[in-house]
């Protein structure tokens, strides 16, 4: 297993939609465990493929960042079935650096994916889990969580991050 890099704001991977995952062979499920591995060392409680710069759509969730093996879902093609409710909370991302923004998400979903073994999974989350969730679903459709602010926080914040992306080249 390897810890990957995880891309940041303004690389092209990050806006792309991922494609869907036809086979679970050998890569998918070597790509799997070591995002699983980079999430935890990062650490995160959730990563997208497109972040360590793979257009595929695999997921991997872990509330408990490592602690709980039950914990960690690794899911292949994912998709929201069902969402109901709505919920603000501070959010930031392994991508976005230094940002944290509040975000409307749905407090509770249904989501449906394929595990590495193959077998459909059904997912019902609510709060933080589902917010994760959603979250890391955006990735593979090519969103950002600053794509769900206010247009003028947007262009906000989008300024703030050319600063943050100048001086972390620089450095
Ligand atoms: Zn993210």
């Amino acid at each position: 297993m390897a810890v990957l890099e995880i891309i940041k704001y303004g690389h092209p991977t990050l806006i792309k939609k991922a494609v869907p995952i036809k086979n679970i062979d050998d890569r998918v499920i070597a790509l799997a465990q070591n995002m699983a591995q980079t999430m935890k060392a990062a650490p995160g409680i959730g990563l997208a493929a497109p972040q360590v710069n793979q257009s595929l759509r695999l997921i991997t969730v872990d509330l408990s960042i490592g602690k709980n093996e039950k914990d960690l879902f690794i899911l292949i093609n994912p998709e929201i079935v069902s969402q109901e409710g709505e919920l603000i909370e501070f959010e930031g991302c392994l991508s976005v650096p230094e940002i944290q923004e509040k975000v409307i998400r749905p407090s509770q979903i249904i989501v449906k994916g394929i595990d590495l073994q193959g077998k459909e999974k059904i997912i019902e989350a609510k709060d933080l889990l589902a917010r994760v969730l959603c979250h890391e679903i955006d990735h593979i459709n090519g969103r950002l969580f600053i794509d769900r602010l206010s247009p003028l926080k947007r262009s906000l914040i989008r300024k703030k991050l050319k600063k943050i992306m100048e001086k972390s080249r620089i450095s």
